[in-house]
């Protein structure tokens, strides 16, 4: 499987890194060797000193496609999911100064983190979703999928032009405003809809 991440997806968060809004979707990618074991906690690893969560809604492919239209997109799409693409905002600040590309910072291994997934067929609206995001009990990020600057939908049919997308395959869809840094001995909670979707111990 593979993950594909899109970046400045919501327009407060592409704020607050001093990030332009763009037009088109900002895509990366995670091999499967970054997504961490379930159970296990996350540990910061020793290249990095400011490593940030960035609580995202999660899509799992039911069915492979490629250059798939926005009308049929829901059909490709078979869970809906709540993760953390674990960012080394160092080191990624340090390559976007070189206008190298992004991998180091953001597909290393651990980097993704899998919280519960639940059918689509159990939403009634995936576009009208709220999740949060909290840290030692603490709310740091509330996002709303309708503020997304691209509609899932859109995310499909753009990302499935350049990339096949095959059964099992996860899209991070972005993360909203309130990105910060983890510690040793945080815990991190993850819920959408109010159902705790994960928990999280950071070593
Ligand atoms: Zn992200």
């Amino acid at each position: 499987m593979k993950i594909i991440c899109v970046g400045r997806n919501y327009a407060d968060h592409a704020q607050e890194l001093g990030n332009e809004v763009p037009e088109e979707p900002v895509l990366f990618m995670k091999p499967d060797s970054a997504v961490m074991q379930r159970n296990n906690p996350f540990i910061i690893p020793a290249f990095s000193s400011d490593i940030h969560y960035e609580c995202e809604l999660l899509l799992k492919i039911g069915r492979n496609g490629k250059c798939i239209d926005e009308e049929f997109a829901f059909r490709y799409i078979s869970e809906i999911g709540l993760g953390i693409d674990f960012t080394a905002r160092d080191l990624q600040a340090q390559l976007k100064a070189k206008g190298l590309p992004w991998e180091k910072a953001k597909a290393f291994d651990g980097s993704a983190y899998l919280g519960d997934f639940m059918p689509l067929s159990e939403f009634q609206d995936v576009q009208n979703l709220e999740f949060e995001l909290l840290k030692n009990g603490q709310s740091v990020q509330i996002g709303h999928s309708a503020q997304m600057l691209h509609s899932i939908p859109k995310l499909i049919s753009y990302i499935s032009r350049y990339f096949s997308l095959k059964m099992g395959d996860v899209i991070f869809t972005g993360t909203p405003a309130g990105v910060g840094r983890v510690e040793s001995g945080d815990e991190l909670k993850g819920s959408l809809q109010g159902k705790t979707m994960f928990t999280l111990r950071v070593r």
